[in-house]
């Protein structure tokens, strides 16, 4: 089975039609969470995934705060102000699809659960090995896919002797993986429509589980037309020139 995993999409409707474009051909879509929020293209961005039918996807602690299930206390003055400009913006429709969104973590098949921060907490961060470390406590499947940090990575643990490593992926990067269940992984595909490693290109992974092989991808798109998108739009100029650095 060939698995397309997204994450943090963000209304950046330019940078998951490059990502489309690129991996024409899945099985399987599984989407992390946070569709909206930030960038200018929330509706055509939620038609769009709707249309492709994803085998799962969950929310993501934007689309709670656009879609009025929670009330953003807790979100700095660049989010909550794209979320209150996003919740303006939607169509019935799409807000209710939003709102009815599940939470993570969900397990999809024996392989794999996802969830959008942690399996611990959806709206928690992985950042570092002892959040990987109690996050693998909290899912039976030899894979968990998760997003939220916008930041591409690889945790690896070893039942064994308990050791794990950490990788970011530059560019195009490929890893065999071990499907026995002697290893375990957290993996983050980080995100299409806002990264923040550094690297504006939109990001995504292809999970191939017949031949056991994780692909990290970074993908160029038309930045330019989603900044202005964003310009036009009365939204905080930070989030347009955010993408330009991917930071
Ligand atoms: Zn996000």
């Amino acid at each position: 089975m060939r698995y397309l995993i997204l994450s943090d999409i963000h209304s950046n409707l330019e940078a998951l039609t490059a990502v489309l474009a690129h991996v024409p051909e899945y099985d399987h879509l599984l989407f992390l969470g946070d569709l909206i929020g930030y960038a200018a293209t929330p509706n055509e961005v939620i038609q769009r995934v709707r249309r492709l039918k994803p085998t799962a996807i969950i929310r993501g602690n934007h689309d709670k705060v656009c879609s009025g299930v929670e009330n953003g206390d807790n979100f700095n003055a660049n989010a909550l102000l794209s979320a209150m400009w996003t919740k303006e913006q939607l169509n019935p429709r799409n807000l209710e699809y939003v709102r009815s969104l599940p939470a993570g973590p969900l397990r999809v098949d024996p392989l794999i659960t996802i969830c959008h921060g942690s399996p611990m907490d959806e709206d928690y961060y992985i950042l570092y090995e002892n959040d990987a470390y109690l996050s693998f406590q909290c899912f039976d499947t030899t894979i968990c896919l998760f997003g939220h940090t916008h930041v591409p990575g690889l945790f690896v643990l070893e039942e064994r002797n308990s050791s794990f490593y950490y990788f970011i992926p530059r560019d195009r990067f490929e890893a065999k993986l071990d499907l026995s269940g002697q290893t375990r992984y957290l993996i983050n595909p980080g995100s299409v429509g806002q990264p923040r490693d550094y690297d504006p290109r939109a990001s995504c992974v292809v999970l191939d589980t017949d031949q056991a092989v994780i692909t990290f991808l970074k993908i160029p798109y038309d930045i330019g037309k989603t900044v202005r998108r964003i310009q036009l739009s009365n939204l905080p100029g930070f989030l347009a020139d955010r993408l330009l650095s991917g930071v």
